[in-house]
């Protein structure tokens, strides 16, 4: 089986703050080749550290991907490493000066000095066209290995990945002698409301023994990630048809958990769902700060469904906003059952929807009481099928994770 390794260059990916998620895709896209990816590298703008990453990746594997350090700017040196790594001269390239020109005029601007040099290639790589940015990329092959050099930028990269070197890769896997490998194939379920033990006591026994597939359970504040991950070449491959029927299979084990298959998230099932019933809603926000909001409109054409949310915090905007009686809150207390209930019914007749949705909590640290922990959350909504209805949440995490929590539980309670 042919294997990969990529390699993020860039000293911003080094120092905390910036996470590498360009391997993210180039994982997966490979592996839908069937190509698996076993070690992967970061490393910083230093020439020689990237040179001795280089060689080392190409003496283990048969395909390299490096992202960054493209760019026109000093710290910029990926060309350079490439080019000593393989003994190889850089050289300006047609193909690549012209692409990068044409991009350049359409945004008015003529190349400079630092430009230029993108255009330089090492002898015998092929230029990868950049659809969406300036610096064009290469592959090159060198020891049996093919080395392909991309742009950081997220973007770029995936352009670049999707029109050229996964057709480039799937090309050249047809043509080499090899066997065809066996696709990775992966199938990724969301679940909401159960703790991971319990999600995984539900899968017990769902892989027949020596079958390779792997099961893979991932906690987040959003719910619990189940994943089945066909592995190439193990004892007994597994067909598409094999894994469609695990998939059915853990389908109906998560049945009352399960929200979302995929690419899917929750705010995608729930627009899908308002835009099919053709119902509106309106949000009445404590706790989440307009998060529930935020990620409803992430949805494209959210606009048909979405009609307004109040972002209430104060006692006072509570009721002036959404009419929540002063004596309702002095009696129970802003973070409560009845409150979060009066919020929901309060947005949706001022907003004339079909459906309000409230939350009210402490999200913490501080706001604390003996009878109100932090995590504490009710999430109300009115209109809908069983007119009005609240939940109690009890959520652990800090500020942001509560907050997350909390806007997936509303969610949820529209899903539903
Ligand atoms: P440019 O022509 O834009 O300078 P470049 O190839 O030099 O491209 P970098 O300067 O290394 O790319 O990175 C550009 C941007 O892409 C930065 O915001 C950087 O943080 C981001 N980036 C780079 N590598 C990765 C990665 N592996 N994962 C996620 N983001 C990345
Ligand atoms: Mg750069």
């Amino acid at each position: 089986a042919v294997i990969a390794e990529t390699i993020a260059v860039g000293s911003e990916l080094l120092v905390g703050g910036r996470s590498d998620s360009n391997s993210l895709f180039i994982t997966e896209a490979l592996g839908r080749l069937g190509i698996e990816v076993r070690f992967k590298s970061i490393v910083g703008d230093d020439q020689a550290d990237m040179v001795q990453v280089l060689k080392t990746a190409a003496n283990r594997a048969g395909v390299v991907i490096m992202t960054g350090g493209l760019g026109p700017t000093v710290d910029d040196c990926t060309r350079e490493a490439v080019a000593k790594a393989t003994g190889r001269r850089l050289a300006r390239r047609k193909a690549a000066f012209d692409g990068m020109t044409a991009r350049l005029a359409q945004w008015g601007r003529t190349p400079n000095k630092g430009q230029l040099r993108q255009a330089t290639i090492p002898a015998g790589a092929t230029v990868v066209a950049n659809p969406v940015g300036s610096a064009p990329g290469f592959v090159l092959a060198w020891k049996g290995a093919t080395i392909v050099t991309l742009p950081g930028v997220p973007r770029e990269m995936e352009a670049m990945m999707t029109e050229s070197v996964i057709p480039f890769l799937a090309d050249q896997l047809a043509r080499s002698k090899q066997a065809a490998p066996q696709p990775i194939i992966r199938h990724t379920f969301h679940t909401w409301g159960l703790p991971e033990a319990e999600v995984d006591a539900k899968l017990l026994g769902l892989i027949p023994k020596g079958l390779s597939v792997d099961v893979g359970l991932l906690a987040s504040p959003m719910g619990v990630l189940v994943s089945l991950t066909t592995k190439s070449g193990g004892a007994e491959s597994v067909s598409g048809i094999r894994l469609a029927s695990l998939v059915d299979e853990v389908r109906a084990r998560l049945r009352d958990c399960l929200f979302a298959e995929g690419r899917e998230a929750m705010e995608d099932v729930v627009g899908r769902l308002l835009c099919e019933q053709r119902r509106t809603v309106a949000l009445a926000e404590s706790c989440t700060g307009g998060l529930i909001g935020h990620r409803l409109t992430q949805v494209p054409g959210s606009s048909a469904y979405v009609d307004r949310g109040a972002i209430c915090y104060s006692n006072q905007s509570k009721s002036e906003m959404l009419g929540v009686p002063v004596v309702l809150i002095a009696k129970h207390g802003a973070v409560s059952r009845e409150v979060a209930a009066a919020m929901a019914k309060g947005i949706r007749e001022r907003a004339g929807v079909s459906v309000g949705l409230s939350v009210t909590g402490i999200a913490g640290p501080g706001g604390a009481t003996e009878t109100k922990p932090v995590g504490l959350v009710y999430v109300g909504l009115d209109g809908g099928a069983e007119g009005s209805l609240t939940k109690e949440f009890r959520f652990h995490g800090d500020r942001s994770v509560v907050k997350q929590r909390s806007s997936q539980a509303a969610l949820e309670l529209l899903r539903r």
